[in-house]
């Protein structure tokens, strides 16, 4: 474990390759980001690792749908090598799945975060105001941003969804 400034050094730099990706940095990208690395730390993988693969919950509607280039530059589990999908939902959250491992993690995020972000964009800030509340989003804590990391075995799946 890095200090915690090395932690977010780490965090820009995914940011950065993020908005690359994305075309513009803003909140739901960011808690996309936040979402696929919670998902890398609980299964104790890096990005990039083939045997992982997330299925990402939420509204597909910008700015929403934000989220998945957030993930995707996260966890490298993109729609193009097929480790990643998508299912409409209210909620919104990931399921992280470790093949060989067996083993998952789902992932939801606070909805009153959403509710909150919703509520400030919808009075269309200029762009400077979206970024900050970006980097807001950036440095709140997992237990601020999301509901539970829960553990759950694939054996156990039919049991759980
Ligand atoms: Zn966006």
């Amino acid at each position: 474990m890095g200090t915690r400034k090395h932690v977010k050094s780490d965090l820009k730099s995914v940011l950065q390759a993020a908005t690359s990706l994305h075309g513009h940095f803003g909140p739901f990208l960011t808690l996309g980001v936040r979402t696929g690395l919670v998902g890398l730390q609980e299964l104790k993988v890096k990005q990039g690792d083939a045997r992982l693969s997330t299925i990402v919950m939420l509204e597909y509607v910008v700015p929403i749908s934000c989220i998945l280039d957030g993930i995707q530059t996260s966890t490298g589990c993109t729609v193009g090598n097929t480790r990643l999908t998508w299912k409409e939902s209210r909620e919104i959250g990931a399921i992280f799945e470790l093949g060989s491992a067996q083993r998952r993690i789902e992932v939801w995020v606070n909805p009153a975060v959403v509710q909150e972000l919703k509520r400030k964009l919808a009075e269309q800030p200029p762009d400077e105001e979206i970024r900050q509340i970006g980097w807001d989003i950036a440095f709140r804590t997992d237990a601020e941003l999301f509901l539970s990391k829960r553990w759950v075995n694939v054996l156990n799946l039919q049991c759980v969804m």
